[in-house]
């Protein structure tokens, strides 16, 4: 039988931290979960089974954790926080279906990294993520295209909202259309500041994004994303501009003005109005 999880309070995550005489540290992000609602509805959104395998990241003292893994088959835990392993190697001794990794998820093989330990079980990515690098964890883990089936995250409340955005809006952008490119976005739930330790001076989200299959070849990808970096990162320019003038991209006048035509798109749009479907259809009439 596994243990009841117990450090989502604020006493108990307070007594451990001052067992192992440890401070909260900023520069990694370390707000940590003391309501245990919170825990309880994530592991619920993420749909987590007895067959599954859950790769988390940053498991803190191991609130989450504890939850996780009395859920999972198999839980794999990356935390860099090399003061917290030895309070991991408390909080999770009971639950001896889980891993801790001591390093940073940025710096792992994490198709290794599930090859090696998820003992073919079905992945499920599960975390409340270190706010100041949630884009580049979340970008180099679709990017990867690990063989993961869903990911359930708590983010800032902001960066959910672009994660889901649609076109036209202020919140649409190139996260926005990666997030939408290789997954379903679907916001799950918000939660407030004092459900942390210490609080966030931000409002936070979970939301789970599920994984779509591959829909373009890798080189058709890479050439799509160059298009989107282009249109936003020249955001109040057209559309032709954005692809005549950008430094990544070389298509020719003649092409540019033969791909818009064929796509219907006015020469004078701007690209922050284009859905994926038609980037994905200017990216493939560009290629012709
Ligand atoms: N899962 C715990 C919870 O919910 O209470 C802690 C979440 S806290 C928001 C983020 C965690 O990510 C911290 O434990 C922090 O040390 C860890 N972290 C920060 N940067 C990391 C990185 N690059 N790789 C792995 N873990 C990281």
């Amino acid at each position: 039988m596994m243990p009841e999880p117990y450090l989502a309070k604020p006493a108990a995550a307070i007594s451990i931290l001052q067992q192992y005489g440890i401070r909260t540290q900023k520069k990694y992000g370390q707000n940590f979960l003391i309501d245990a609602h919170i825990p309880e509805k994530i592991v619920e959104a993420a749909g987590v089974t007895g067959s599954d395998c859950v790769l988390e990241i940053g498991p803190g003292i191991g609130t989450l954790t504890q939850y996780l893994a009395a859920r999972a088959g198999r839980v794999i835990a990356v935390e860099v926080d090399t003061g917290l392993i030895p309070v991991l190697s408390e909080t999770l001794a009971e639950y001896e279906n889980t891993l801790v990794i001591s390093a940073d998820v940025l710096k792992v093989d994490l198709k290794k990294l599930i090859e090696d330990h998820a003992q073919d079980r079905p992945v499920k990515v599960v975390a409340n993520l270190p706010y100041y690098i949630t884009t580049p964890i979340l970008m180099s883990m679709l990017e990867a295209q690990l063989p993961v089936l869903s990911y359930t995250l708590m983010v800032q409340k902001e960066v959910a909202d672009r994660m889901q955005a649609a076109p036209g809006t202020k919140d649409y952008g190139a996260l926005s259309l990666a997030v939408q490119y290789h997954t379903v976005p679907e916001i799950v739930l918000q939660v407030s500041p004092g459900c942390f330790l210490p609080k966030p001076k931000v409002g936070s989200t979970v939301i789970r994004l599920t994984s779509r299959p591959a829909r373009l070849a890798e080189n058709e990808k890479e050439a799509l994303f160059r298009i989107i970096r282009a249109v936003f990162s020249q955001r109040r320019k057209t559309l032709y501009n954005s692809l005549r003038h950008a430094a990544e991209l070389s298509y020719t006048a003649g092409q540019i003005t033969a791909a818009l035509e064929s796509c219907r798109l006015r020469p004078d749009i701007r690209g922050e109005a284009l859905s994926l479907e038609q980037f994905i259809e200017l990216e493939k009439a560009l290629e012709q």
